[in-house]
C-alpha cells in the first residue's frame, strides 16, 4: 500500500466524494426521469405505434380498398376483403390487422396512396390476451377517430422529409 492510499482510506475521501456527488444530483442537476404515466416523454412525429384507419373531415373513409398495404406487408398481417358500393366506390368489407404478427415496419403506411392506414402515436395498448391484438375495421376506424388530430399534425410535420 502506498502512503497516498493509506491517507485516502484514513480520511474516507472516497465516501465524502460519493456523498457530494449524491448531493449534487439531488439539488443541482435537472432530473432526467419522468413521473410516468402522469408525465409522458417526447414522441417523434415518425413514431410507429398502434395502427389506425383514417377518415376525411366529412366522415368518409379514406381507404379505397386498393390492397397495396396488404400486398406489401412482409408479415402478412393484413387481411382485406372489398366490394363495390351502390355509389360505385370501392370499399373494404373487412380490414383486419393481426398485431401479434406485425413487425411495425411502417410499409403499409408508406404504400397507402391516400394516407388511410397509419401507425399512430399511441403506444399504450398492451393487452392481457392475444385475441385483443386482432384488430378489425371497426377498431381501426375508432382509433383513427380518436387520434386524428395528432396523426394529421404528425403527417404535416413529417411531410418535408418524405
Ligand atoms: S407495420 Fe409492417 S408488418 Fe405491420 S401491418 Fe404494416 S406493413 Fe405489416
Ligand atoms: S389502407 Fe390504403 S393501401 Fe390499404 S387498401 Fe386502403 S387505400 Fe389501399
Amino acid at each position: 500500500m502506498t502512503f497516498d492510499h493509506v491517507l485516502r482510506s484514513f480520511l474516507l475521501t472516497e465516501i465524502v466524494k460519493g456523498f457530494l456527488l449524491t448531493l449534487k444530483y439531488m439539488f443541482f442537476v435537472p432530473r432526467v426521469t419522468i413521473n410516468y404515466p402522469n408525465e409522458k416523454g417526447y414522441i417523434s412525429p415518425r413514431f410507429r405505434g398502434e395502427h389506425a384507419l383514417r377518415r376525411y373531415p366529412n366522415g368518409e373513409e379514406r381507404c379505397i380498398a386498393c390492397k397495396m398495404c396488404e400486398a406489401i406487408c412482409p408479415a402478412m398481417a393484413i387481411t382485406i376483403e372489398a366490394e363495390q358500393m351502390d355509389d360505385g366506390s370501392r370499399r373494404t368489407t373487412r380490414y383486419d390487422i393481426d398485431l401479434t404478427k406485425c413487425i411495425y415496419c411502417g410499409l403499409c403506411q408508406e404504400a397507402c396512396p391516400v394516407d388511410a392506414i397509419v401507425e399512430g402515436p399511441n403506444f399504450e395498448y398492451a393487452t392481457e390476451t392475444r385475441e385483443e391484438l386482432l384488430y378489425n375495421k371497426a377498431k381501426l376506424l375508432e382509433n383513427g377517430d380518436r387520434w386524428e388530430a395528432q396523426i394529421a399534425a404528425n403527417l404535416v410535420a413529417d411531410a418535408p422529409y418524405r
